[in-house]
């Protein structure tokens, strides 16, 4: 079946937000409690999974399903190659917080090989620099290695790449962006390449309680029913953004795979709602918006634009502005940003 009918078909379930449920016979069943599992997240964890054609695990948060895979998946001591420019909280999280626990971390450009480690993080349209690896050339070596591959796919979204058929172990989804993708829901999942990966990484999740309630869980599967417009929408307002904004004077450096990516060209048709370019003076930039809004996330249903050095400091160009492009009128976001640039 085709994934736009796959998520097309049929009604999210009731919303049932019990903790318990009487046990059968002296039996606990799947859900007999909301920690362990529940209707509306074993449904979720089904459709996310049909869809990467893997076995998916719901989290908290897509930061969440980070620390759950780091610390479930690897042992102390360990070394993790994640891509240079990639999401900052993935590097904060293993700077600040696991090198604690003994995990190293190496930083590494994903447009070539990565480094011998035991595991290699890759970000395709990595946010917000936009970098696009060579995805199988990428996994080949890192497994030649001996290392676990998982893809940080938040961007993209199952319905443009589906990193398991190109050889990840895992793929991480931040659902707060673009999977639920209406800013209404934090959630994360990871989908496994491997049945027995779930089966340890939902174990995990019950011993420390990094769990998705019922209420995000239900409005991922409702945004899902959405998915196949909204990101067929948002990469192509992206792409005609992206082709305008390279004329415009005041704008520099404009990132978009879309734009001039070969590698990004053999892996996907469409490159998603992301964009960054480089701007003299941000903040009057930011200042200046009517329509986008001044906001951080991405992947939702309205346009965000942020500068990005506010949080990641010189990990990125000090004029750095981030664009997700919602499902506005793309003349309305063009009127809006040319006023902005030109204020
Ligand atoms: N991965 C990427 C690419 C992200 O952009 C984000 C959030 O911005 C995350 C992971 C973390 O997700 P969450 O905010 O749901 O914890």
């Amino acid at each position: 079946m085709d994934r736009e009918t796959l998520l097309a078909r049929g009604r999210v379930p009731p919303l049932d937000r019990a903790t318990i449920r009487p046990y059968l016979d002296a039996t606990p069943g799947p859900t007999f409690y909301q920690r362990t599992a529940h209707p509306v997240g074993l449904e979720a964890e089904r459709v996310v999974g049909e869809l990467e054609g893997g076995h998916a695990v719901l989290f908290a948060s897509g930061t969440g399903a980070v620390t759950s895979l780091l610390l479930a998946v690897l042992a102390p001591g360990a070394t993790v190659a994640i891509a240079e420019g990639g999401y900052y909280g993935t590097v904060g999280l293993l700077r600040q917080e696991l090198s604690r626990w003994g995990l190293e971390l190496v930083t590494f450009d994903q447009t070539g090989p990565p480094p011998a480690a035991d595991l290699v993080w890759l970000e395709p349209c990595s946010n917000p620099l936009m970098t696009f690896p060579d995805l199988d050339a990428a996994v080949a070596k890192a497994h030649a290695d001996g290392a676990l591959v998982v893809v940080d796919n938040t961007v993209l979204s199952p319905l443009l790449l589906r990193p398991l058929e190109h050889g990840a172990d895992f793929v991480l989804h931040s659902g707060t962006k673009i999977l639920a993708g209406h800013h209404d829901a934090l959630i994360g999942v990871i989908s496994c390449a491997r049945p027995e990966s779930a089966a340890r990484l939902t174990a995990f999740r019950t011993t420390t309680g990094i769990v998705a309630a019922p209420d995000p869980a239900w409005l991922l599967l409702r945004g899902l029913k959405t998915l196949a417009l909204r990101v067929e929408r948002q990469s192509a307002s992206a792409l005609e953004l992206a082709h305008r904004l390279v004329d415009h004077p005041a704008v520099e450096n404009v990132r978009y795979p879309g734009l001039v990516d070969p590698v990004a060209a053999r892996y996907v048709s469409a490159f998603g709602p992301l964009l960054s370019f480089d701007v003299a003076d941000p903040e009057r930039v930011e200042r200046s918006l009517r329509v986008i809004e001044n906001a951080t996330s991405l992947g939702g249903v309205a346009s965000t634009l942020e500068a990005r050095a506010r949080w990641e400091g010189d990990r990125v160009p000090p004029g750095l502005l981030r664009l997700s492009v919602g499902l506005e009128a793309v003349e309305d976001l063009w009127a809006d940003l040319t006023q902005a640039l030109d204020a």
